[in-house]
């Protein structure tokens, strides 16, 4: 008898009881807009951006309205143009290069390694082609950041950070999201917390904060923001930027304070899964693991592997066979983009050159999220199954006997 996977991979933990009730109360209270406090009331939208900024050790936070929404306000913040071209990763998700298009800027991608993350050689080939690199952890992977810091920091390029996956992650014990300019997160559902959808930008150059507060919607009502900067920094910003309204109100910051409380609890959580679907891969025939850098403290909310050189149809065979036993994958080598899932070639609003070593990398990468209701056990289930899945269709690949596409 083969066995069955019967959860489901996209469900989600209940919101914490806690924030359930902080939410209900921001309700009964009738003050979810940030800038509606009673006399001498914190919003929770103010103390949420303080815990955050505490948490990663960043002078600033501002909360907003999602994970794309503060990639855009980055950008602006930093001096982006209209026209101006920036770097971002090819192996990445379609709101990070959308989030260069909103503010009118021009994406040039840079390829992926087979570690999954950006090709540091790539980057300093195209480094006199843009000021600003807004560089995606995509699914959790951290490019050395010494490295890449020291690369950009040579060629006068500006980094912002896509936490959308390393929202508790570190390289080398630094928080992930503080080595750039500014470090962008999103709170939206498949996330590391959830208040359905959010973003948060953490910096430490007050400058680009009071510009990101303004850009975010503040009116004159900058002052409440105890993450911000001081208030000398608006004085001329405060006419300069546009209001693009996009805060985020009280009640999402009351569904989020309980989650950020449990953050590390929830991301050991996670890793315990992570390592557990991953030492059941170890050593499938075909089937390559990602090896995590020790310098990287991961978050393992989705877990990648290689079917490196594998013709496409032997790939999909392999989502075939898994998906019948329950088990969902998803692909970045497929021609055509799939529910989440789509690759620099898609977004062909973008002119942008093939990279012939990424998308040897791009046509083997098989992706699967790791929701924390699988128990210890779905992950080895999990895992036998793949392990199985991919094992038959490799052994009849080399027999000679090609899977029926
Ligand atoms: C989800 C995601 C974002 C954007 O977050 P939203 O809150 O959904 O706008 C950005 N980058 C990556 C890699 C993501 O997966």
């Amino acid at each position: 008898m083969t066995d069955v996977f019967r959860g489901s991979f996209t469900q989600q933990e209940p919101i914490p009881e806690e924030g359930i009730e902080a939410a209900v109360a921001v309700m009964r209270s009738g003050r979810l807009h940030r800038y509606n406090t009673a006399p001498g009331e914190v919003a929770q939208t103010v103390m949420l951006e303080q815990e955050f900024a505490d948490m990663v050790g960043a002078r600033y936070c501002l909360a907003v309205a999602s994970g794309g929404y503060a990639m855009g306000t980055a950008l602006r913040a930093v001096g982006v143009r209209p026209g101006d071209r920036v770097l971002t990763n090819a192996f990445t998700l379609a709101p990070v290069p959308g989030a260069i298009a909103a503010v009118g800027a021009v994406p040039v991608f840079v390829g992926v390694t087979r570690q999954l993350v950006i090709d540091l050689d790539d980057l300093a080939a195209k480094a006199d082609q843009a000021d600003v690199l807004l560089l995606s952890h995509m699914r959790g992977h951290i490019a050395d950041m010494e490295a890449l810091m020291a690369l950009c920091d040579a060629s006068g390029i500006t980094v912002i950070e896509d936490c959308a996956h390393t929202m508790g992650a570190a390289w080398n014990g630094v928080p992930s999201g503080t080595q750039g300019k500014v470090g962008c997160y999103s709170c939206q559902t498949y996330k590391h917390v959830n208040a359905g959808e959010g973003g948060l930008l953490v910096m430490d150059d007050p400058e680009i904060a009071a510009r990101a507060v303004m850009l975010s919607g503040s009116y004159m009502l900058y002052e409440s923001h105890r993450a911000g900067p001081p208030k000398e920094m608006f004085e001329t910003i405060r006419y300069e930027m546009p209001n693009v309204s996009g805060r985020m109100d009280n009640l999402r910051a009351a569904i989020l304070r309980p989650q950020l409380r449990d953050l590390d609890r929830q991301c050991a959580r996670w890793n315990e899964r992570y390592f557990r679907i991953e030492g059941g891969l170890r050593g499938t025939p075909g089937l390559t693991v990602i090896d995590r850098p020790a310098r990287e403290t991961i978050v393992g909310s989705s877990i990648q592997f290689l079917l490196d050189g594998w013709a496409a149809p032997d790939v999909q065979e392999v989502l075939r066979r898994c998906r019948e036993r329950g088990v969902e994958l998803k692909w970045f080598g497929a021609a055509e983009p799939i529910g989440f899932t789509s690759r620099y070639d898609s977004w062909q609003y973008v002119k942008s050159e093939r990279m012939p070593a990424s998308d040897a990398v791009l046509a083997g990468i098989v992706d699967m999220r790791v929701p924390l209701t699988f128990s210890l056990e779905d992950c080895d289930l999990i895992a036998r199954i793949i392990r199985s899945e991919v094992g038959a269709v490799h052994q009849n690949v080399r027999d000679g006997a090609r899977s029926p596409a």
